[in-house]
């Protein structure tokens, strides 16, 4: 056993990730069905080859007439107009509206030649074939244009968007049935450890369940991925070999990230692929690595449960985003807030304190250790103290990423 000689800086290590992922317009792309779309990232520009709507339509329930004809009117000065038909959605009607006449029209329903605007029925009356018109029109009023929605040749939406359920709507009113989305990675999930029960399994002896793989599983699906998870890989050479092998975009280890003797991952990585980094200047998470294996790459995250989470929110969930499109910054919601305690760190390595917060007043979590998840828990979110800094003062105000 050896101890880290040196330490990767954070952001060197975040820049050698940014180096090793391709840039957007690469991304596998696949085309699936709009009612399987809603979140997913479009991987080119839509413009629309159709007018939305195609034809001009009725605003109203109520008369189709010609605006012109409307003047004066007024509840004591009805102006009467002869009814010479109906248009509904979808079956318009088929004549001209002259001048004197009206047709009744129901919203959605085209618009007849020969009348430009429509008298909503509160400002008529009716009697047989006579409607009594009690307010004056403009050219146009309560008439949906055409392309009022989509003009035909313009662009809808825009590569690199997360489809919400919208525009998953709009997608529809266009004429789309299936859309080109980015492919999701593929996430292999490799917990390592001898003395792990599978997950939620309750613990005995000197056994401990796995933690971290349902998290990670959890995380890898908010950030877009699809994870397989093969199962406990036991703590050896080939077994961790076999499992590096298998096909994969990405890559987790779960455990023996470090320098022990139980610790294979940075080895194999090594001796079999690349190991870019090992070891980086910070807390939790200092014996985390990364590096490539079969082409796809790796990261190494320790086993304790917090130090894995850190490590999988700085770097692994940022290339798990850009592989499949996303957003690379981190997805968590920022807040300003005042410590109400001081927040101490040590220069020379970046911090990862979980805090509580109470409305504007921020506390850091009492107990930090990696190993105790449950810091997590229950905090409302961390702060990042960055390498430069001996922590902040209490009153400092802070920027807060929430959980
Ligand atoms: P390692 O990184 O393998 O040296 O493990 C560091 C610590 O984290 C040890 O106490 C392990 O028992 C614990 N640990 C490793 N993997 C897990 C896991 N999947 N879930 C919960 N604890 C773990
Ligand atoms: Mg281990």
């Amino acid at each position: 056993m050896k101890g880290f000689a040196g330490r990767t800086t954070v952001g060197a290590a975040v820049a050698w990730i940014d180096s090793a992922l391709p840039n957007f317009r690469d991304l596998a792309v696949e085309e699936i069905s709009l009612f399987h779309s809603a979140g997913r990232i479009l991987a080119c520009d839509v413009a629309s080859n159709v007018n939305v709507p195609g034809f001009a339509r009725s605003m109203m329930d109520g008369f189709a007439i010609r605006a012109e004809e409307t003047h004066g009117a007024t509840a004591y000065n009805a102006l009467p107009f002869h009814v010479t038909g109906t248009s509904f959605p979808g079956t318009p009607f088929s004549g001209i509206v002259m001048p004197g006449q009206a047709v009744r029209i129901m919203t959605g329903a085209p618009m007849p030649d020969g009348a430009d605007s429509v008298i909503p029925v509160e400002y008529t009356e009716s009697q047989d074939q006579t409607v009594l018109v009690m307010g004056e029109l403009s050219v146009g009023k309560h008439v949906g244009a055409i392309g009022e929605d989509v003009r035909s040749g313009s662009l809808v939406l825009g590569a690199g968007r997360s489809l919400r359920p919208q525009d998953i709507g709009v997608l529809s009113s266009i004429g789309c049935s299936s859309v080109q989305v980015i492919r999701r990675p593929i996430v292999r999930i490799l917990i390592t450890g001898n003395e792990l029960l599978s997950a939620g399994t309750r613990p005995r002896g000197f056994q401990i369940a796995d933690a971290n793989g349902p998290m990670l599983h959890a995380l890898v699906s908010r950030d877009g991925g699809l994870s397989v998870m093969p199962g406990i890989v036991p703590d050896d050479r080939e077994s961790l070999i076999a499992a590096l092998a298998e096909p994969a975009d990405i890559v987790l280890v779960s455990g023996g990230s470090s320098v022990g003797l139980e610790d294979h991952a940075p080895r194999v990585l090594a001796d079999h692929g690349t190991l870019a980094i090992h070891g980086i200047a910070m807390r939790p998470s200092g014996p985390a690595g990364m590096g490539v294996f079969n082409k796809h790459l790796v990261f190494l995250l320790p086993g304790n449960p917090v130090s894995c989470l850190c490590a999988y929110d700085f770097f692994a969930g940022r290339a798990i985003r850009a592989l499949g499109g996303r957003n690379q910054d981190w997805p968590y919601r920022r807040i300003q807030a005042t410590l109400t305690r001081k927040l101490i760190s040590t220069v020379g390595r970046v911090d990862y304190a979980r805090v509580k917060l109470d409305g504007i007043h921020v506390e850091p979590v009492a107990i930090s250790g990696a190993s105790v998840l449950t810091s997590t828990t229950q905090a409302d979110g961390f702060v990042i103290i960055p390498a430069d800094s001996e922590g902040y003062a209490a009153q400092t105000e802070v920027e807060v990423l929430m959980y």
